[in-house]
Formats: C-alpha cells, sequence, structure tokens
C-alpha cells in the first residue's frame, strides 16, 4: 500500500522544505509514500529546493510546469503523476495540518473513497479571506448545482477510484472541489483548525479569485443564463404596464402627458446594462465551449525528477 502526497507550490521557497520533512516524519511510521511537488512555473527558488529534496530521498518527487498554469492545474498533474493507492492534496503553506494526515489515511482503510476537509475556527483567518470565501460559497451553492460546504478546501484525500475519474475527465478548467462534490461515491468529513500561512503572501491575487469563482459557478450550472430568460420577461412585463399607463395618461389626461426625457433616459439605460450583462454571461459559456473545442494540454511539463 502507498500514499501519494500531492502539493502546488507556486513561489513557495520559505515554505517547502520544512512541510517536506513534517510530512516524512508524519508518514514514515505508517506506510509507504511518495510526495509529489508541482513547481507552477515558480520564480523563486522552489524548483532548486525540490530538485535538492529528490536528491536526498527518492520519494520526493517533483513536476515542473513551463508556467503558471494555476493551482488546479497543478493538482491535477501531481494525480496524474500519482503511483499511489490513494492521493492526498494539500497546500504548500502549511495551512493545512500535517497532523490531520494519519487520520484521513485511517478513514481511507475504514473503506471511504473520499476524506474532504472543513475549515473551522475562523478566527485564524484573515477577515478579507473569510469575507470572499463565504460570499462565494453562498454564491456557488444557489447559483449552480452541486452542494459545496463553507470552508471545503482542496485538501483532502482520494481514492485510486476517485482520481482516476478526475484524470479522465476532459474539462480544461476543471473546479475540482465542486467535480468532488458531484463525483459521488462514500465520502467522509474531518474538520481542522486552518493555521495561518507558514510564510510568504498569499498567491491568490483578487484577479485569481474572480476567475476562479466565474469559473466554478459556470462550470457546474446553466441557471446564470436561465437568469436572463426570467430578466427579460420581468423588463418586458415592465414596459408593457408602462405603456398601458402612458397610453391611459394620453388619453384621458392629456395635460399631464409631458414628454419626460428622464424616464426615456433610465429606461434606456437599464436596458443597455442589463443586456451587457447577460451577454456576457453567454460570453462566459461561449468562451468555455472555445477553449474546449481547442483541446490543448492542460498543462505543460518542463522538467520532473529523474525517477519519472
Ligand atoms: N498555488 C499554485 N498556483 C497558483 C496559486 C497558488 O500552485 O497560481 C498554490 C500555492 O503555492 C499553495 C496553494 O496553491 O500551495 C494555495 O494557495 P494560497 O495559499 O496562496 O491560497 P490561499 O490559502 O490564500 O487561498
Ligand atoms: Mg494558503
Amino acid at each position: 500500500m502507498k500514499i501519494s502526497v500531492v502539493i502546488p507550490s507556486y513561489n513557495e521557497e520559505s515554505n517547502v522544505p520544512l512541510l517536506a520533512s513534517q510530512l516524512k516524519e508524519t508518514l514514515l511510521p505508517l506506510c509507504d509514500f511518495e510526495i509529489i511537488f508541482v513547481d507552477d512555473g515558480s520564480t523563486d527558488n522552489t524548483l532548486q529546493q525540490l530538485k535538492e529534496l529528490n536528491d536526498q530521498d527518492k520519494r520526493f518527487r517533483f513536476v515542473s510546469f513551463s508556467r503558471n498554469f494555476g493551482h488546479q492545474h497543478a493538482l491535477r498533474c501531481g494525480m496524474d503523476y500519482a503511483q499511489g493507492d490513494c492521493v492526498i492534496s494539500m497546500d504548500a503553506d502549511l495551512q493545512h495540518p500535517v497532523e490531520l494526515v494519519p487520520e484521513m489515511i485511517s478513514k481511507w482503510k475504514e473503506g471511504y473513497d473520499v476524506v474532504y476537509t472543513q475549515r473551522i475556527d475562523e478566527a485564524r483567518i484573515t477577515f478579507f479571506k473569510k469575507l470572499t470565501s463565504g460570499l462565494f460559497y453562498r454564491l456557488m451553492n444557489w447559483l449552480s448545482d452541486v452542494e459545496l460546504e463553507e470552508g471545503t478546501a482542496d485538501f483532502r484525500l482520494m481514492d485510486k477510484r476517485a482520481t482516476n475519474v478526475i484524470r479522465n475527465a476532459h474539462e480544461p478548467n476543471l473546479f475540482i472541489r465542486g467535480f468532488v462534490s458531484w463525483m459521488g461515491f462514500k465520502q467522509y468529513k474531518l474538520t481542522y483548525k486552518a493555521a495561518p500561512r507558514h510564510s510568504g503572501k498569499s498567491k491568490y491575487s483578487i484577479r485569481k479569485m474572480i476567475g476562479f469563482a466565474l469559473n466554478g459557478i459556470t462550470s457546474f450550472s446553466i441557471k446564470p443564463l436561465r437568469f436572463s430568460i426570467i430578466a427579460g420577461l420581468l423588463i418586458s412585463l415592465l414596459a408593457f404596464a408602462y405603456s398601458m399607463y402612458a397610453i391611459v395618461l394620453y388619453l384621458f389626461y392629456p395635460e399631464k402627458a409631458v414628454a419626460g426625457w428622464a424616464s426615456v433616459l433610465v429606461s434606456v439605460l437599464f436596458m443597455g446594462g442589463i443586456q451587457l450583462l447577460f451577454l456576457g454571461v453567454i460570453g462566459e459559456y461561449l468562451g468555455k465551449l472555445f477553449l474546449q473545442s481547442k483541446n490543448r494540454p492542460h498543462y505543460i511539463v518542463q522538467a520532473c525528477s529523474s525517477n519519472e
């Protein structure tokens, strides 16, 4: 029995060595293991450190991307390279406690296919992160058809069966969190207290967070498209009612029927805004189809450990 741990790392030079030693210490008494670091186009010394780790111990493997492809692609690549009977994915910044790993493994041995985790004790997370993540989960659950629990990040164990499903998914922008919830299987939830980032800054800029959220929502639902129908219907009804009112006013109270430029302007602007909004929504889905049709590789590997 072998366990694979997959760790996406983007400019994490100050975290990688510590995490590697903690993981090794935890896993050594438990079972055979491999730890795969996926260097997501780091510009610091991350890759150098991964090479050194691999020189010391071949169980530390690495894959390095030709540029920054993003967290989700790095996770996916790690799963492609993993050779273990199950895959544990976790962040490189030590926010995901290594102490939880033995418990995850024991639940897997009990027969669960997926052991996912939920972050509690929000006091140790920054206010901004709490706000944006709370908003995201609420919006995601309201708009999409998969149920996501708040605070369930990409810290989970997945059995070989489950990782094979992800390996075979063809979506170019796979939203792994939603996909795992959609996939089913026997799942078990563990809770943990997130630690503050060990070192360095968050690698999720606001731009990346918005992209992540939009991708999550549009990957699992066509509800936003349906809203345009409902909004269109409502606005036409309003416009109809208003035109009735205008006709009545014109016929019975002509002295009051002053041509109001304000109402015209407001309705034109309103309609313009709504149309642009939903054009954007349609564009988002069209873009997804476009990307899928190109069938490009999900990531490009420029280097990997010698034992691949
Ligand atoms: N990450 C990555 N590529 C990116 C952004 C992030 O591989 O483009 C990795 C990062 O190194 C870390 C994990 O994804 O291991 C989570 O990122 P981070 O801790 O910055 O996000 P936060 O915890 O602030 O949500
Ligand atoms: Mg983090």
